[in-house]
């Protein structure tokens, strides 16, 4: 028995979490789907249909028209507002907690897998759990920083000292954080097993950390519908829903 929407994939993906653990998790857009977050780079609608988040999003936008940029971003954060992880982000907890699970390392800035109480955890593109002031390094909590979105006239959360507040996730234009990325590097290489969850393993860095895993011996496997660079290099590719097919593992794995 499988739940529905699982495939018998799982019960070999149990398996080969078993043979090969620690395993570590690398997970994009697609885990977070299943709790209401639309893929950032799928075809938007409305008001910003034709605008190109690399341009709006850059961090030279946020630089010369901060107004312009929270109008953007201000979306990205009303997105977010409220939702929760699911039963995905949860499986990666169990598996953690079983000793099974060394790490995840994530490409999403949505803090779902902090919510969902994952210890080890590498955002390497940030996170908008916090916002920061370039100017004098001052750091607030989403709350907060939602609070003064709302109550801004211009619609740009500031600092204390006036200066605009900068989301604490990875810019267009600006460089990844170099530690996270060398954690992020080190547990790929250490991986027995390396899960790629819900990416298209396209972007840099995390479309390089299979080759990492693979180089250094460990084997890949693959959790995400549409097709990506390594599925001929993986020992298992699930293309069920990403919920069911971790739920499942989970469940296979027993208590
Ligand atoms: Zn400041």
């Amino acid at each position: 028995m499988t739940p529905a929407g699982a495939t018998a994939g799982a019960a070999r993906l149990a398996e080969l979490i078993r043979e090969r653990a620690p395993v570590v998790a690398l997970t994009g857009a697609g885990i977070s789907v299943p709790s209401g977050i639309p893929d950032f780079r799928s075809p938007q609608t409305g008001l910003w249909a034709n605008v190109d988040p690399m341009e709006v999003a850059h961090v030279d936008a946020f630089r010369l028209d901060p107004e312009r940029f929270w109008a953007f971003y201000g979306q990205r954060f009303a997105t977010l507002r409220g939702k929760r992880p699911n039963g995905a982000h949860d499986a990666l907890v169990q598996l953690e907690r079983r000793g099974l699970l060394a790490g995840v390392v994530t490409q999403n800035i949505d803090g779902l897998h902090a919510a969902a109480g994952t210890r080890e955890l590498i955002e390497v593109h940030g996170s908008v759990a916090t916002s920061s002031c370039l100017d004098c390094g001052s750091r607030y909590e989403l709350d907060v920083v939602r609070g003064r979105l709302e109550s801004a006239a211009d619609g740009v959360p500031r600092c204390d000292c006036g200066d605009p507040l900068k989301p604490g996730v990875v810019l267009f234009g600006e460089f990844l954080p170099e530690h996270a990325l060398a954690r992020a590097q080190a547990l790929a290489a250490a991986a027995g097993l390396l899960l790629c969850i819900g990416s298209s393993l396209e972007v840099h860095p995390v479309a390089q950390l299979p080759e990492i895993t693979l180089r250094a011996g460990g084997a890949v496997a693959i959790v995400t519908r549409s097709a990506t660079p390594y599925d001929a290099d993986a020992e298992l590719k699930l293309t069920g829903d990403v919920e069911a097919e971790l739920q499942a593992v989970v469940a296979a794995l027993g208590a």
